[in-house]
């Protein structure tokens, strides 16, 4: 790091001292680490010691950190034009919604901020859809267990995780959850009200689960025998990350609406709803909105982001290296029994442990590499969509022996 960043990062240091109390709400758990510069798959902490980036910021930065021309791109628009308002034309937002749908079976997009607003947008529309234009009384929406939507109010309700509703009741009505892959289970759920299956193709942050295809299949002639819409909630798994631009393009199927956000604009907060035609009738003018959705600066990071992933064909290079990744792990990871099972797809990676991973996570960063868990067990590898072999090898290898000490530490323990 050059001097004049280090001092920054001196100052950002002492403007938070460790006896003081934090001026911030505790309700992160937050590493003790501060990231201050960022580079490809690189990151610089405060210190200047530099770390290989296995997490992205959870699947943000997915042309790794400070892109070329995502960034002379906004450079450049900061110069025109940051903000405007939705009550005018917006002829960036056009083209990065024709952008977007050119890359799946959507037709329309309404822009937002993130990927629970997305998900709000979606329950909305799918209400909306049945009580505007179909004239029927249904308003439920189906999720799955270890499921992950969001925090807001009705999308923490549709997650199928229960710490994150802890302390928030009442929670909005309209939600049922049932186990993934359980057939009757979900047979049962569905009602006269029901509107709507909402699921991720793969659970991310529930633990890295794939849906199977022959679920997938369920799920989507039930919702053909019953007329309900089919809901994915793509915020992590969209723009390339497992290999294809959305995952669900990897079971055929064609949603009536889903949602990206994380990747959608390299760390620009953005998120977007993407839904068929006839939907689009549900969401006249003044039904929805949002202020910061699609600004000219949040659309000039989108556009880049998709105009550099195209240009450089991003998901197929996620389905590549994802391969090479996952065939690593396999090989150098073999031999440990610690090791129970390695899954996902493209650059969404799971190592399933056999037992709590959360201090790996802190030994991978002492060995200045960067990834999360995906519930207690699982550790998650989220590489940029560029990341390159050495980088590969490199993270497998620290991954291995962090594993390995761990496992050690343990036996001295026991
Ligand atoms: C991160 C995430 C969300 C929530 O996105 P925010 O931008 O934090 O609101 C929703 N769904 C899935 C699958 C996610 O991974």
């Amino acid at each position: 790091m050059t001097p004049p960043e280090l001092k920054q990062a001196e100052e950002n240091k002492a403007s938070h001292s460790e006896e003081e109390p934090s001026a911030l709400f505790p309700n992160y758990a937050r590493y003790p680490l501060a990231l201050v510069k960022g580079h490809g798959s690189w990151l610089w902490d405060d210190k200047g010691n530099r770390y290989l980036d296995f997490m992205s910021g959870l699947a943000v930065t997915n042309l790794g950190h400070a892109p070329e021309k995502v960034k002379a791109k906004l450079k450049s628009q900061l110069d025109q034009l940051w903000h405007s308002s939705n009550l005018f034309q917006m002829p960036m937002q056009e083209k990065a919604a024709k952008l977007l749908t050119e890359q799946c079976a959507a037709d329309a997009v309404f822009f937002c901020n993130s990927g629970a607003e997305a998900n709000e947008a979606a329950i909305k529309l799918a209400r909306r859809y049945f009580q505007k234009i179909k004239g029927e009384d249904r308003y439920e929406i189906i999720t799955f267990d270890k499921s992950f939507h969001g925090r807001t109010m009705a999308t923490l309700t549709a997650t199928g995780q229960n710490k994150v509703k802890e302390g928030f009741d009442p929670l909005p009505t309209g939600f049922k959850t049932v186990p993934l892959h359980d057939e009757e289970a979900l047979k049962a759920a569905i009602g006269p009200h029901t509107a709507a299956i909402m699921l991720e193709m793969i659970q991310a942050e529930g633990g890295v689960h794939p849906v199977s295809p022959e679920f997938v299949q369920t799920i989507k002639g039930l919702c053909e025998e019953h007329g309900l819409l089919l809901i994915v909630d793509e915020v992590q798994t969209g723009m390339g990350r497992t290999g294809k631009w959305f995952a669900h393009q990897h079971y055929g199927i064609e949603p009536d609406i889903f949602t990206v956000a994380k990747g959608i604009a390299s760390g620009f907060p953005a998120g977007a709803m993407l839904g068929k035609a006839y939907l689009r009738e549900a969401f006249t003018a003044g039904s929805h909105g949002s202020t910061f959705g699609g600004t000219p600066l949040a659309t000039s990071a989108i556009i880049a982001t998709l105009e550099v992933m195209v240009e450089d064909n991003l998901p197929q290079r996620a389905e590549e290296m994802g391969q090479y990744l996952r065939e690593q792990l396999q090989q150098k990871l073999a031999g440990l029994p610690f090791v129970k099972e390695i899954r996902g797809k493209g650059l969404l990676v799971g190592i399933e442990c056999a037992g709590p991973v959360s201090d790996i996570v802190l030994a991978g960063q002492k060995n200045k590499l960067l990834f999360v868990t995906a519930g207690p067990d699982v550790i998650r590898l989220l590489p940029n969509l560029y990341v390159s072999h050495e980088e590969i090898d490199q993270a497998v290898e620290t991954i291995r022996l962090v594993i390995e000490a761990h496992v050690e530490q343990s036996k001295e323990e026991a």
